[in-house]
């Protein structure tokens, strides 16, 4: 018996399908890369009866704070692109068991042999430590910005301090937009707990965006539309910074000083 989502949940399910469209256009999202999650747990209504009926898939190592928890989530081997057009195919909406042991999926997953992301057990860590913060984001996405990712391979713009710098010296926004920095986590081998871990620091640390050193981002947000913008701001500055290399010569940048302004006036209140 199919269960109908709330208009909430449709909306919620158009902004990805949107941004899923702006990731593969920016050539962000390549085959099936990226993965996304949504905390929708203040939007879903199912008794426990209707729940009964799909049954538990297991996952193990979750927390029982988990326990009744819902989540949109992207499929395994699906693409970003897709989303819009066939969401029931590459999306699938989990709500986690109430021993914490397995989830029933209720919505979506319309796809022979489809999964949850990969990526599921690092999504829910990061999802359950914004709750636990307090935070209003609700959205996890992960995808493969070009220009950020290729500072990551330039000693002079590797690391947190070089690659902040670099960025917020670019144009103002940078500053404005991300105003902590992108957090940076040093390589780790792609869905292992080290990479999880280590991103759930860098959230801890209240980093909306964070970098995967020569892999990708990860960004947080309200909703899908808002990480997305976070992540476009400061590839914007990495393409300018890539665009005055070009040319044989250093940028010249905004100043220490300037950045420090901008970060006065334009100080984030949470
Ligand atoms: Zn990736």
């Amino acid at each position: 018996m199919p269960i109908t989502l709330s208009k909430s949940v449709h909306q919620v399910i158009r902004e990805v399908g949107e941004v899923g469209q702006y990731l593969w256009q920016k050539g962000w999202a390549e085959k099936n890369a990226g993965n996304l999650s949504v905390d929708i747990t203040d939007h879903i209504a199912i008794t426990p009866a209707k729940l009964k009926k799909f049954p538990v898939k297991p996952i193990a190592g979750l927390l029982p704070e988990f326990a009744g928890r819902s989540y949109l989530v992207t499929g395994t081997g699906t693409r970003y692109r897709d989303i819009q057009n066939h969401s029931s195919e590459c999306l699938c909406v989990l709500q986690i068991s109430g021993d914490a042991k397995g989830f029933h999926l209720f919505w979506g997953g319309k796809r022979e042999g489809f999964k949850p992301t990969s990526e599921l057990p690092s999504h829910l860590l990061m999802q359950n430590s914004l709750r636990k913060s307090g935070a209003k984001e609700k959205v996890v996405l992960h995808t493969h910005p070009n220009e950020l990712i290729a500072l990551t391979h330039l000693s002079e713009t590797a690391g947190e301090e070089k690659l902040n710098y670099a960025l917020w010296s670019m144009i103002p926004e940078a500053k404005i937009y991300v105003p902590r920095g992108i957090g940076w986590v040093p390589y780790r081998l792609t869905a292992s707990q080290e990479l999880a871990k280590e991103t759930v620091k860098a959230l801890e640390r209240k980093h909306k965006v964070v970098m995967w050193e020569k892999h990708g981002v990860l960004a947080v947000g309200k909703d899908a539309i808002e990480a997305f913008d976070l992540i476009d701001a400061m590839n914007k500055a990495a393409i300018l910074y890539l665009l005055c290399k070009q040319t044989g010569q250093t940028p010249q940048g905004l100043s220490r000083e300037q950045i420090d302004e901008i970060g006065r006036m334009f100080a984030p209140k949470d």
